[in-house]
């Protein structure tokens, strides 16, 4: 089975984008930092989503020369100017996300600008080393109150209109065909599923 390495230490990603490639019919032994026991991270100091995808496949695909998949994602919120986007991970700190997820809603509870959108930005080293990028992105609504228990992050403030219910509510099954990360993934897969 062919290697891919997945640039990433987060658990949740690591297993939403298996989950889209099998149900995309592509079977690969998946390996990340820790099956390295990589105690080296990248610095992503980019200042976009694209910029940051890229410095992470980079970083990684110097050190183990395996074709190297980087998802960088966040949530853009309109009343925030977009943001956090790129700073998703580390706005407020080093909390946990319930605490984050309300402190969101505190700020926004006076304001009917409740647009936001999942931005991804996917970078695929190939085994040359040379990189090609993919973007995905959701649009959807900040919830009033955070609902459902899936997903991670942001999802259970992220409101999918058509449905009426959080990404965190309506789980896998919606995310892995919907989210920003799919539909991402679903154009890098177009794009390589000859070479796999
Ligand atoms: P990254 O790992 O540097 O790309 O940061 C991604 C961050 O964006 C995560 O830690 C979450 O805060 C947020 N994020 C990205 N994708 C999702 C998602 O599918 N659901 C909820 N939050 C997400």
């Amino acid at each position: 089975m062919n290697k891919l390495f997945i640039a990433s230490s987060n658990a949740h990603k690591i297993s939403e984008i298996n989950t889209i490639l099998e149900q995309n019919g592509i079977y690969l032994e998946l390996v990340c930092p820790k099956d390295f026991d990589c105690k080296e991270e990248p610095c992503e100091n980019g200042k976009t989503f694209k910029e940051n995808s890229e410095i992470k496949a980079l970083f990684y695909y110097n050190l183990y020369h395996l074709p190297t998949l980087a998802d960088d994602s966040g949530i853009c919120i309109d009343y925030f100017n977009g943001l956090p986007g790129i700073y998703s991970a580390r706005f407020f700190g080093d909390i946990d996300y319930k605490t984050k997820n309300d402190i969101v809603l505190k700020m926004m509870e006076n304001t009917d600008n409740r647009a936001a959108q999942f931005v991804a930005d996917i970078c695929y080293a190939d085994e040359s080393g040379n990189v090609h990028h993919y973007e995905g992105i959701n649009p959807g609504l900040i919830s009033h109150v955070q609902k459902g228990t899936d997903g991670f992050g942001y999802d259970p403030i992220f409101l999918i209109e058509e449905y009426g219910m959080t990404e965190a509510e309506l789980g896998e099954t919606y995310k892995n065909e919907y989210s920003h990360r799919a539909v991402a993934m679903k154009k890098w897969i177009e794009d390589v599923r000859k070479e796999f």
